[in-house]
């Protein structure tokens, strides 16, 4: 995510208006990595400013994310929708017990150069999600075992 201001200017180019409670959710979404879901932004939103309305959340949210500035994520677990305020393409490991969703590096090719299915296709994202359990819920789970 850009810089407040650079997205401000952009808020302005669209004939919006930054106001002091767009400015703190962006700068909440553009400290937050962990992939919030709307509530998460809210609940960190009303901590500030506790008049802010779930609504104006999630409609800075979906402008930010028209803006190109933040980008869905699917969190299959439970269908809910996360987002991402690294909009470059990247990839992710989800762990299915505490549902952290981070960012990984992944060293591979780009998918068309090694799937022909994709032939004549326009690449625009390039986004593998890889499920697992994360080293602290296996310790967790070890931890339990030995009790
Ligand atoms: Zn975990
Ligand atoms: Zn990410």
């Amino acid at each position: 995510m850009r810089a407040v201001e650079k997205i401000a200017a952009s808020l302005r180019d669209k004939g919006l208006k930054l106001t002091p409670q767009r400015r703190l959710i962006i700068e909440i979404l553009s400290k937050d990595r962990s992939h919030p879901t709307v509530e998460d932004v809210y609940k960190q939103v009303v901590e500030v400013m506790p008049e802010v309305s779930r609504t104006t959340v999630y409609n800075t949210i979906r402008e930010m994310s028209s803006l190109g500035e933040i980008v869905e994520v699917q969190d299959l677990s439970d269908g809910g929708i996360r987002y991402d305020t690294c909009a470059e393409s990247h990839h992710h490991f989800f762990c299915i017990s505490c549902r952290t969703l981070r960012d990984v590096e992944l060293k591979m090719p780009h998918a068309a150069e090694f799937s022909d299915d994709l032939e004549g296709c326009e690449i625009v994202r390039e986004q593998m999600t890889i499920y697992g359990i994360c080293p602290s819920c296996r310790d967790a789970a070890k931890k339990a075992g030995k009790n």
